[in-house]
C-alpha cells in the first residue's frame, strides 16, 4: 500500500494503525477510468472466490464481449430512473453521460451473511457509500503516472476520442480526491496491486 500523501488518507496526520489493515466486510475500489479497477477486481475474485463482486447497473451500451447480468445489468435511462425512484440502488451516479448504480438488495444480503463484498465504482458513488456505510473501507487505485493512465485509456481502444477526453477530464478530478480514501494502491503491476487488495479484503498477509 502506498501512502504517498504522507497520511492515512483521511486528510489528517494520524499514523497508519492496525485498523487500516484489518479486514473490512465492505470494500470500495475506486480510481480514474482506465486505471485498471476491473482487471484488479477480477484478479481478486479468481484468487478468492469467497469475495463477492457486485454487478452494477448502467445505461451505457455494452462493449464488445460484455454480457448482461455478468459485467453489468444494462438498462435504458427510463428503466434506470425508475429503479432510482424505487430506492433500488445503494448508490448511483452519472459518469461521462451515463448512469451507473449498485443494486442494493444483493449487497445487503451478502453483507448480512458475513461475506466480504467488493464494489468497483467511481468517486461520487464512493462518497455516497462513505456517507451511508461508514464501516466500509475506501481503496483508491492510482496509476503510476498521469501519462500511463492516458496510455491505458487510449490503448483500450473501446472508446472514441471525445469519450476518452471526457474520461480523462473526470480522471483529473478523481485523482485530486485521493486523500478522501482510506488507502491508496498504486497499480504498478496487476499482480502486486491484487496482492495488496487481497490482503485488505481478506486480512491475509501480502504475498506476490
Ligand atoms: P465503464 O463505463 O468504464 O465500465 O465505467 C465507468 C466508471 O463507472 C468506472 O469508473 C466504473 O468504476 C464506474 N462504475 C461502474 N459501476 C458503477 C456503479 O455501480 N456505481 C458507480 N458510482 N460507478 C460505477
Amino acid at each position: 500500500m502506498s501512502d504517498r500523501a504522507g497520511t492515512d488518507g483521511h486528510g489528517s496526520d494520524t499514523p497508519a494503525s492496525e485498523t487500516d489493515t484489518a479486514p473490512a466486510l465492505l470494500t470500495v475500489l475506486s480510481g480514474p477510468s482506465g486505471v485498471g479497477k476491473t482487471t484488479l477486481a477480477k484478479h481478486v475474485r479468481q484468487a478468492h472466490p469467497e469475495v463477492w463482486l457486485s454487478v452494477s447497473a448502467t445505461t451505457r451500451k455494452p462493449r464488445p464481449g460484455e454480457v448482461d447480468g455478468v459485467h453489468y445489468f444494462f438498462y435504458d435511462r427510463p428503466a434506470f430512473e425508475d429503479l432510482i425512484a424505487k430506492g433500488e440502488f445503494l448508490e448511483h451516479a452519472e459518469y461521462a453521460g451515463n448512469l451507473y448504480g449498485t443494486p442494493r438488495a444483493a449487497v445487503e444480503q451478502r453483507l448480512a451473511a458475513g461475506q466480504p463484498v467488493l464494489l468497483e465504482i467511481e468517486l461520487q458513488g464512493a462518497r455516497q457509500i462513505r456517507a451511508a456505510m461508514p464501516a466500509a473501507r475506501l481503496v483508491f487505485l492510482a496509476p503510476p503516472s498521469w501519462e500511463e493512465l492516458e496510455q491505458r485509456l487510449r490503448g483500450r481502444g473501446t472508446e472514441p476520442e471525445d469519450v476518452i477526453a471526457r474520461r480523462l477530464a473526470t480522471g483529473r478530478i478523481e485523482l485530486a480526491a485521493e486523500r478522501e480514501f482510506d488507502v491508496t494502491i498504486v497499480n504498478t503491476t496487476v499482480e502486486a496491486a491484487a496482492a495488496e487488495l487481497v490482503a485488505l479484503v481478506t486480512g491475509s498477509p501480502i504475498s506476490t
